[in-house]
């Protein structure tokens, strides 16, 4: 198959061009390298040669994304493309919307007009807001009230692809998967590609970065949660596992029917215990600094994974949180700049 692969120079994009290309799928990237990385590109394209091709767009480009579509003879579509800082998203609102719900509208027009009717969609467990300690683990049908802009978009848009998958007298109607990530974390085993945000935010990286000397220490967002130690609780799913997932849910893409799935392990870890194996896998002491509650933090945010494990037999393979962190840190230490 031939996969259009939107925000394929980012860091889950990326993986999943890799774990394409090595199922024997040719794969065209499109990223603006906003926050993608020429790195990336030239990682996969030396895994994949001539079953890669990269175009240089903006997801705001429809005539371009269709031409694409047409040229490439697309046969569906994994969209990972988006603005994704929660933080960021309550300073530029607009700009979320633009990029995570525009962008998204953009691509749905030109694969109505190139006649690709396959997508499965990056979702997001900030689809779910601040659920209550009550409604953990989180199920498919736990209610979605995003508390941010960035978690409000990538809803909006799940609300667009159900509503497409269900348009009436359509011919060809549109098959959508969408696919709720809790904290994704790893890099790929063989070093290939590797996670480089700028800035990071994301708790593991950023322990890591401290054992390689690039910061002074972790500050721990608040130890005042009701949580055993203070601390709030993630669930942490690799990233190579996410990206089975992908390939898993393509099994059951369906025209005119939307489905989605929680993608996580099924427990949650502590920002302690994450501070704890960082310093276990690194060997480094990670000095930890208390500093306040971040906003927009819920206490506790972990997956119901069983949906996905039923209906697909997708489960994920790392559910050790040093093995996750040891792949991170693999990457890091061989990149200490990144992709730079
Ligand atoms: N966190 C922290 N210090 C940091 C970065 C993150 O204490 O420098 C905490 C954050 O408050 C959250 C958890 O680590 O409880 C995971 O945060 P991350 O940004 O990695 O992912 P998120 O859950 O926000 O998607």
């Amino acid at each position: 198959m031939h996969f259009l692969i939107t925000g394929g120079a980012g860091y889950i994009g990326s993986h999943a061009c890799l774990r394409l290309l090595d199922e024997g799928h040719e794969v065209t990237i499109v990223d603006s390298l906003r926050r993608g990385h020429q790195g990336a590109i030239d990682a996969i394209r030396s895994a994949g040669g001539d079953r890669v091709a990269f175009v240089h767009v903006d997801l705001s480009d429809t005539a371009r994304l269709t031409s694409t579509l047409v040229d490439r003879r697309i046969d569906t579509v994994m969209h990972f493309a988006a603005l994704t800082y929660v933080g960021e998203s309550m300073e530029k609102p607009l700009e979320y919307y633009q990029t995570n719900l525009g962008g998204g509208l953009s691509l749905l027009e030109a694969m109505r007009e190139a006649s690709v009717r396959r997508i499965v969609f990056s979702s997001t467990a900030a689809t779910y807001g601040e659920p209550p300690p009550e409604a953990m683990p989180i199920t498919e049908t736990t209610p979605q009230r995003p508390i941010n802009p960035y978690g409000a978009s990538k809803l909006q848009f799940e609300h667009v692809l159900r509503a497409e998958c269900a348009a009436l007298k359509d011919e060809r109607p549109l098959a959508a998967v969408a696919l709720r990530y809790f904290n994704v974390a790893g890099s790929d085993a063989r070093g290939r590609v590797g996670e480089d945000h700028r800035p990071e935010t994301h708790l593991i990286p950023i322990c890591l970065e401290v054992a390689l000397g690039k910061r002074p220490h972790l500050t721990v967002f608040g130890e005042d949660y009701p949580t055993p130690d203070g601390t709030c609780i993630r669930d942490y799913v690799h990233v190579e596992d996410l990206v089975d997932a992908h390939v898993a849910a393509l099994r059951a893409i369906e025209p005119g029917r939307f489905k989605c799935w929680n993608i996580g392990i099924g427990r949650g870890y502590s920002v302690r215990e994450v501070l704890e194996s960082c310093r276990r896998v690194t060997g480094h002491p990670i000095p930890a600094q208390k500093g306040e509650r971040r906003p927009g933090d819920p206490p506790s945010l972990y997956a119901d994974p069983s949906a996905i494990a039923c209906d697909l037999g997708w489960q994920a393979k790392h559910t050790d949180l040093d093995g996750i962190v040891r792949t991170a840190w693999e990457w890091m230490r061989r990149h200490p700049r990144g992709y730079a």
